[in-house]
């Protein structure tokens, strides 16, 4: 399977990323996210929680700011001024269409050619069982790509102004284990180790390591992992469905 993965296209300006919680993004996408920003593009990050079930020692209500803060830092370091949150409920998203609803908004609101989004897939690479939210969120995500096209689903966003937009081009699965592009991000990978860095305190909570150590190994490890597919470049890796 030497190189089979091929360039990610890059005849695009917009694109929204989607995702369940502060951090998925920064978990391997980012570099991806720094490299696309520094050459000009426009991207959003729309989150369905603020992850506020995710440090076990902190209260939700009590976490939901601080990951807020953390997701909208990390975000800023790799050139992403706006980050939107659906407040769904963090380890509780609903698959549905008031899931599909929201994000077929948000792709109305931003029109985005490139929507990227979280692997919806049962397992992490057949190894580890994915969580629900990352997968109501990924499944929601790709059929609200075609949902923001066709203005007789959810009539009440045409209602709201929010006219129908039929131009997404791509949806870009990230941590796919059955990835077909990828895009070189070396030029992206301090960046993408910052921005994971700033989810200091769900790091944390999580690991007794330093957070830039833990950022610095997670990151550089995830970039190497598909050397062998694209070239022996630092890479992130998607599997993309094209409409
Ligand atoms: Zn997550």
């Amino acid at each position: 399977m030497a190189d089979d993965l091929s360039p990610m296209p890059d005849d695009w300006q917009r694109a929204l990323a989607v995702v369940a919680h502060p951090d998925d993004l920064e978990y391997g996408a980012a570099a991806a996210i720094a490299t696309w920003t520094d050459a000009g593009r426009e991207i959003v990050y729309l989150l369905a929680t603020r992850g506020e079930a995710g440090i076990d020692g902190m209260p939700p209500e009590e976490a939901a700011p601080v990951r807020e803060r953390e997701q909208r830092a990390g975000a800023e370091v790799v050139g992403v001024s706006t980050v939107e949150f659906l407040d769904h409920r963090d380890g509780v998203i609903e698959y549905g269409t008031a899931l599909r609803r929201d994000i077929a908004a948000a792709i109305r609101r931003h029109r985005p050619e490139l929507v990227i989004t979280l692997n919806h897939r049962d397992t992490w690479f057949g190894v580890a069982w994915n969580t629900p939210d990352h997968v109501a969120v990924g499944r929601a995500t790709l059929d609200a790509a075609g949902d923001a096209g066709n203005r007789w689903i959810f009539t009440d966003l045409v209602d709201e102004g929010l006219a129908p937009w039929n131009g997404v081009r791509w949806v870009a699965v990230a941590g796919s284990e059955r990835p077909t592009h990828a895009v070189e991000v070396s030029a992206g990978v301090d960046r993408a180790v910052a921005s994971l860095a700033e989810h200091r305190a769900y790091i944390t909570a999580l690991s007794d390591d330093d957070p830039d150590e833990y950022a610095r190994t997670f990151v550089e490890q995830a970039v190497s992992a598909n050397k062998a597919r694209f070239g022996d470049r630092q890479s992130v890796a998607f599997e993309l469905f094209g409409r």
